[in-house]
């Protein structure tokens, strides 16, 4: 098959990569000149909407798919009578505004924090009333990472709030005092058959994910995430990978948001489990039958941000992907995955990781 996929980033490499091995070819459109994704197919340097650039991809695909979710739906619409495009044009609409998200949590009965649509100065005074301080101001479209976001904790601070995001559609969000965030991962084919991998536990530094860690040994709230993630699936008529992070408050979980595409805190399926993300995400949009989900022990993940030290390129416990990117403060280089046993056998290997990469003895500090 001939994949087409818009954005050529590492989750594109990684797709380049799943696809080789079905034997599928992938091409892609990405407006930088040398994105990770150029070893492993050819990339049409443009705009995400440029529609001329769009139906060249259109044409010499049998299949269009993304991996990222700042595409302009409209651009996408445009095409998606020429080629099938997954996951669904809906879901993307959905997913790119925080307001039309969570009102589709709302409406599938999926827990989620308060939340109040902010016009105008006023709403946020509303807001303020409604949900209570602390709450967290964010844009309702084009936020990730963090980005767009003010946190509210006094009632004095609702003018400076509104000066510095004013411009923008908001949301105001209850800020949660969560035990720690969660990702649901699964797949839905054109079928409508469902696999889903099991919960994984993420841990965010400055707003970016640093470590994951599946299995979540809790099957109250694996369960319940089941239920979220095949309602979301079915209710959008869902076609690939979808990812939906959650917050863990005791036994209950609340809904964050949604990722119509292969997740970062899913990367550890491509030695975690039977059949990675990245293959999942193919099969479901080439209608082939999904592959199983099951685990090999549990899993971790670290990323590696701003630098990959070489000390990281020796290390023999785990499996290094360096999406060959230029060192920048803040950016996803690369990651490391590491296989164990037990939950400790892998801890362990994450800590000793950890210490690789700051430098800091293992044992000074738990991997967060
Ligand atoms: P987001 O861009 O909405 O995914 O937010 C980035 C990160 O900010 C999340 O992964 C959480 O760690 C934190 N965060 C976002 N919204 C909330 C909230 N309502 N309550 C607590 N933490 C939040």
């Amino acid at each position: 098959m001939r994949i087409g996929i818009i954005g050529a980033g590492q989750l594109g490499q990684m797709l380049g990569f799943a696809a080789r091995n079905l034997g599928d070819r992938c091409r892609f459109l990405d407006p930088s000149p040398a994105p990770p994704a150029a070893v492993v197919g050819p990339v049409a340097q443009a705009d995400f909407d440029d529609v001329e650039a769009l139906v060249a991809l259109a044409t010499a695909s049998d299949v269009l798919t993304y991996e990222f979710e700042n595409v302009p739906v409209d651009a996408l619409q445009s095409i998606a009578d020429r080629v099938p495009v997954y996951p669904p044009c809906t879901a993307l609409r959905q997913a790119q505004d925080r307001l039309l998200e969570k009102r589709l949590f709302d409406r599938l009965d999926i827990p989620l924090p308060a939340y109040h649509a902010i016009d105008s100065l006023q709403d946020l005074r509303d807001a303020v009333d409604a949900i209570g301080l602390p709450l967290v101001v964010k844009t309702r479209r084009l936020g990730y990472d963090g980005k767009g976001q003010f946190m509210l904790r006094e009632p004095a601070q609702v003018e400076t709030a509104w000066q510095l995001l004013g411009e923008s559609e908001l949301i105001a969000e209850q800020w949660v005092d969560f035990d720690y965030e969660v990702s649901a991962i699964g797949a839905r084919s054109v079928a409508g058959d469902v696999v889903l991998y099991p919960l994984t536990r993420n841990s965010h530094q400055d707003g970016i994910l640093r470590v994951s860690r599946a299995p979540v040994a809790n099957n109250r709230l694996a369960s319940r995430a089941d239920v979220y993630m095949r309602a979301l699936l079915e209710d959008l008529d869902y076609v690939g990978v979808l990812a939906l992070e959650l917050f863990v408050v005791g036994d209950e979980l609340l809904a964050n948001e949604f990722a119509p595409r292969v997740h970062n805190s899913g990367h550890w399926t491509i030695e975690g489990a039977v059949t990675s993300q990245f293959e999942n995400h193919l099969r479901a949009i080439t209608e082939r039958p999904l592959g199983s989900t099951e685990m090999h022990g549990c899993a971790g993940m670290l990323n590696l941000i701003g630098e990959i030290p070489a000390t990281v390129k020796t290390l023999q416990i785990g499996h290094l992907h360096d999406y060959g990117k230029a060192p920048r403060p803040g950016r996803k280089l690369g990651h490391i995955t590491v296989l164990g046993d037990s939950e400790a056998e892998r801890d362990r290997k994450l800590a000793e990781i950890r210490s690789s990469v700051t430098g800091v003895p293992p044992g000074s500090g738990p991997v967060s």
